[in-house]
């Protein structure tokens, strides 16, 4: 009962977000201008290869639909032993309307990269952690979006075509362990962005980042960057409850706890009143969340987020056993899905959260489970 009054709450909270996005919805235009091809992407970087490479290199992990490569990039300093190190994944773009996290990718890379032998901090911790970066999981989705056959910030899923009229699957609800458990109304109808596929792991690009996992399992943190949810909770660090909410022990909620809200201090901007805040998932926790976010957001901060089925992050906790945030990040704050006013900045306050993990970091965080 209560779960369906909060996902009533959250339905209208969406209408009203819906029809502000609609109010100022982008052009292709100045997606075009703010966002890469997935050819500049790629160029992007490689040019960072070229000019960091003892810190940065990358390999195909997999291929999508349409037959592009899908990335992982590996920031590292030389001196890292490969054998040891605690490794960090961060996965951008896996909805391929959510441009900004994919450039957010980026500029995490070239921020690490540029910082290592200048920036005491991150030159340290690259000598003894490595960060992979899945900067673009969705390059079909991405591509479609800005191609101007859809609206620009529409197109969420892949592009395998599902129908003779339907194309597309979402990727962050094609995962286990929960695939289709209590299906969100539309996750089993084609032509719905939330379309979850005819079963999991249906789709390359869900493979392929699974199989990465698999294969690294030196990885023991692994952050997952979104932006359509920035209307509710921009700046905000979430952390997803996988299997079920009771599956979490209290200690384990303690230790999650307490990486997201070290994430959520350092990414908050010192000046001015826009605090990133940890994601409530009780209506307690909602309590004490509210009055830290901007007056304009609070109507729109659910009581409790609602557990999506099938996300990524729920695979990679539930079967990993791996620690896993979720951010909804945008660049401005002041608009909803808002094109940048400072690209610069978005990175500065992220880089913050991304080396506040890195020292949290350790071959045994998490490693219990
Ligand atoms: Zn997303």
């Amino acid at each position: 009962m209560e779960r369906e009054h909060l996902r009533g709450s959250l339905f209208l909270a969406i209408v009203v977000a819906s029809a502000l996005l609609q109010a100022c919805a982008p052009s292709l235009a100045t997606v075009r201008e703010h966002f890469d091809s997935y050819d500049a992407f790629l160029l992007r970087l490689e040019r960072l290869r070229v000019a960091h490479p003892d810190v940065v290199s990358f390999e195909p992990i997999g291929t999508s639909h349409e037959g592009r490569s899908i990335v992982a990039v590996r920031v590292a300093g030389p001196l890292v032993d490969p054998a040891s190190a605690p490794a960090l994944l961060a996965l951008f773009g896996e909805h391929g309307d959510e441009h900004d996290s994919i450039d957010l990718g980026l500029g995490l890379i070239t921020h690490l990269a540029t910082g290592y032998g200048s920036d005491p901090t991150i030159t340290s911790l690259l000598d003894r952690k490595v960060v992979w970066m899945v900067p673009m999981m969705n390059p079909d989705g991405a591509e479609f979006d800005r191609s101007g056959t859809v609206e620009p910030f529409s197109w969420r899923k892949n592009r395998r075509p599902t129908s003779e009229t339907s194309w597309g699957v979402d990727l962050n609800r094609n995962w286990e362990p929960r695939w289709g458990w209590k299906p969100e109304s539309d996750a089993n109808d084609p032509d719905s962005g939330w379309f979850a596929g005819e079963r999991p792991f249906s789709e390359r690009e869900t493979q392929a980042v699974r199989d990465f996992l698999l294969a690294h399992r030196e990885v023991r943190i692994f952050l997952d960057y979104h932006t359509g949810f920035a209307p509710f909770m921009q700046g905000g660090v979430g952390f997803p409850i996988p299997k079920a909410e009771a599956d979490l022990p209290p200690t384990r909620r303690a230790r999650l706890e307490t990486l997201a809200a070290g994430v959520a201090a350092a990414v908050t901007n010192p000046r001015d009143d826009r605090h990133a805040f940890v994601v409530p998932d009780s209506p307690d926790a909602a309590k004490t969340i509210r009055p830290l976010a901007p007056w304009w957001a609070r109507p729109f901060i659910p009581e409790s987020i609602p557990p999506a089925p099938g996300t990524s992050g729920e695979w990679v906790y539930g079967e990993l056993g791996t620690a896993v945030i979720g951010f909804e990040i945008s660049r401005d704050w002041s608009y909803f899905r808002g094109l940048p006013s400072s690209q610069s900045e978005l990175v500065e306050n992220q880089s913050r959260g991304l080396l506040f993990l890195l020292e949290e970091l350790s071959s045994d965080t998490f490693h219990e489970h």
